[in-house]
This record gives structure tokens, sequence and C-alpha cells, in this order.
């Protein structure tokens, strides 16, 4: 059955044309990871996650072991480390489905290493990212407060300990999450990759060996922040890892405060390079011509005040339109900025085309993407609703299709 006209188009092409060009950022020994958590951004896992591995993702990375399971599916090759980690009772599909978990609680190593041991896997064979928390507090043992606070130095040796010669779990990766990498003076990034420095000494002086350092996001690859994780690493007898996320999808983080020109030549041939995957689109349904007077949708927050032709289009709350655009944001018809009018609703929206001669049932709307010479991006949407473009991506509803193009 031919499906309602509420869709997304993603651009295989232009998604591996990325992932090659920030590979091309990654110094020659920096590893990228693609990160695909949360349905590829909205973009779609099915599509995404072969895309990526097609262009030369070795690694994939996942929220959860349900999304982790689901990549596994589609990409039997890959590492697939699974950020937020396992929950109880998750760890037999971990080891099942050959994931890499981050850790970071007594509690979870129990989790994966019974599950390992159930599984009869051997020694070492499990491998585990240990996530450092270098000042973000949201995940990972704290080894900023060893000389201040014992029991923080214990969570560190005590999580260390668990790789003893006979588990079946191995430290492969010690991880950190650079939570202020968009903001261009890099002094908190570089406050945490101080912290990391320190930690890893720590695991180095407790005689481990992991192979990955796995840091960064697409605002510290952008920002040319590569190079020294790199150097961080190669100083631990480690190979680096970076996570990029939303430069896999084409945006730029925004960085805050702005560079001071000139910014990093990363950055610069980054936005010569890097070009949106998702197109959202939708049609128009039914057209009408309403007298100056009229009122447009619940509780009439709108008031024609001339005669109007209005497009009644197929996109609505439930599919991610955020109610909060309704008479504050056009959507593209015939290659004009068409105004919302009134408030959208669950499944429907009204736009003026008064101003665009010739609208007809059946034309293509644009709410995300280019149409004729103009273009919304997701940051106009989120500039328009308060909110981020990771938040946009996540928020177009399970219900509108996907379509690679
Ligand atoms: C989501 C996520 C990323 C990717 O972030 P972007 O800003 O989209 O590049 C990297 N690392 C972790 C831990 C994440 O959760």
């Amino acid at each position: 059955m031919p499906m309602r006209p509420c869709w997304v188009e993603i651009s295989t092409r232009r998604l591996e044309e990325n992932f090659r060009f920030l590979l091309t950022l990654a110094a020659s020994h920096v590893e990228l990871l693609a990160i695909v958590k949360a349905d590829a951004y909205g973009h779609s896992l099915r599509i995404c996650a072969p895309a990526a591995v097609r262009a030369g993702a070795r690694w994939l990375g996942v929220a959860s072991v349900e999304e982790g399971v689901a990549a596994r599916a589609m990409c039997p090759e890959a590492r697939i480390l699974v950020i937020s980690g396992a929950f109880p009772g998750q760890g037999a599909a971990v080891v099942e489905h050959g994931l890499t978990a981050v850790a970071w609680e007594p509690w979870q190593l129990d989790e994966l290493e019974g599950a390992a041991r159930a599984a009869g896997a051997a020694a070492g064979s499990v491998p585990v990212h240990l996530e450092i928390d270098t000042g973000m507090s949201r995940q990972g043992v704290s080894p900023e407060r060893l000389s201040s606070e014992a029991q923080e130095a214990d969570a560190l040796v005590r999580i260390l300990e668990r790789f003893t010669p006979g588990s079946p779990l191995r430290l492969e990766g010690v991880m950190t999450h650079l939570f202020a990498a968009d903001e261009a003076d890099g002094a908190v990034t570089a406050m945490q990759l101080e912290r990391l420095d320190a930690a890893l000494g720590r695991v180095g002086e407790a005689g481990m060996l992991p192979e990955w350092l796995n840091v960064g996001n697409s605002a510290a690859l952008l920002a040319g922040q590569a190079e020294k994780i790199a150097g961080l690493a190669a100083r631990h007898g480690m190979k680096a890892l970076l996570r990029p996320g939303l430069a896999l999808y084409g945006l730029i983080p925004q960085f805050n405060p702005q560079f001071e020109p000139p910014e990093p030549p990363s950055l610069t041939v980054a936005r010569a390079r890097l070009r949106p995957v998702l197109s959202w689109k939708t049609r128009v349904a039914s057209v009408r011509s309403i007298p100056a007077g009229a009122v447009v949708g619940y509780n009439g927050t709108f008031v024609a005040t001339e005669p109007m032709r209005l497009a009644l289009v197929a996109v609505g709350y439930a599919d991610g339109l955020d109610r909060r655009l309704g008479n504050r944001f056009s959507l593209l018809v015939r290659g004009a900025r068409a105004p919302l009018v009134g408030r959208v609703s669950m499944d429907q929206a009204v736009v003026d085309v008064t101003g665009i001669p010739g609208v007809e049932v059946g034309d293509e709307v644009v709410i995300l993407g280019s149409q004729g010479g103009e273009t919304i991006t997701a940051f106009d949407l989120a500039e328009a609703t308060g909110t981020i473009p990771w938040e946009i991506f996540t928020r177009i509803g399970a219900r509108v299709s996907r379509i690679a193009v």
C-alpha cells in the first residue's frame, strides 16, 4: 500500500562521503567509531549502520544492548560499543552478540563476568571499555578525587582489580567523554585530557595495557583535537578511537564561544565538505480558501485578516513537528517559505500559501532539507524550539518512514 506521505530521505552516499571525509581529519593513527545510537540519530540504524561500515567504519557506537543486538544483525563484522553500558540481566546478550560494553560500576563487571563464565568464555575473551569520569559527572569512575577521597581511589583500584589474568573480561579500552569540546578555547577539554592522562598513569601502574583510548566527539574531531588525543594515547602505548556522531550526519556543532579567526583548518574544510544526510518531507493533502475573519486550528490562535489560501500538510507533532512551531515557523512549498498558521495538530498542520501561486494537492513540502533555493536546517528547527539538532533528529517519529535514496 502506498504510504501516508510523511517521510525521511537518507542519502547513504552523503553519509559515506561524510565518514570518509572525517577519516581524513583523523590523523592516520586515529580510528573513528561511527555513532549510530538512537536509531542513528533518527536517521535509521538499518540504513546508516551498513552505510558507515561500507565507508570503512570498523566500530559502531550504540546506546544500549538492545540497539547493539539490532546493529549486530546488520553488521556481523563490526565492533559494537555499548556506550551507556549493560543493565542487569543483559550480560548474556552482550556476550552472545559479541558487543563491547562500557563499564564503570563493579556490578556491571559482575554482570558481564557472570555472563561470560556462563557462556564458557575463555580468559580475556570479552572486551570491556572502562569509562573514566574526567569532569562530566555523568558516568565513569572519578580518578581526580584520588588524593582527597580515599573511597574514590578505592573505586578505581577496585575496578582495575577485577581484570585478573584468569577473568574472561579484558580491559580493552579506556574511555571518557569530552563534555565541552564545542567551546572553542578548549580549556575544559585540556583539563579533561590532563585528568585522563593521570588516570591512564594509574591504569599503567596497575599493570594494565589497554589497547584503545576511546575519547572525543564530533566537536573534538572538527576542532582539531585528534592529534592531541592520539599523542596522549601514544604516550600510554594505546591507539586513539574518536566517536563522531553529528558530523557523520553532516552537521557541524556550533562552537560557543566561537573561534577567534582563524578557526582550525579542520573546521574550515569541514564546512565545505560535510553535507546533511537527512531530508524530511510531506505533501499537501488539501487546499482551501478562507475569508478574512476565519480562524485556523485548535483554539483559533490564528485569525485571517484578509482572504487567504491554506494548504493542509500531512505532518503533526506525533511525527516530531514540535507543537511550539505553530505560528512561528515556515515549511517549504514550491521553493518558497510557507508559514505554519494556527496550532500544529497531532497528525496535521496548516501552512499559508496565499503568496505562493499554483499550490496543489500532492505538492511536496519540505520540513527539513532543501527545495528550490531554500533550505531548512536542523539548526533552524532547533533554534525555533529552544533545543539542539540532536533532539530535532531523534524526535522525528517512528511512524515517519525512513527511505534510503
Ligand atoms: C553521542 C555520543 C557521541 C557523539 O557525539 P556527537 O556530538 O554527536 O559527535 C560521542 N560519545 C558519546 C559517549 C556519546 O554519547
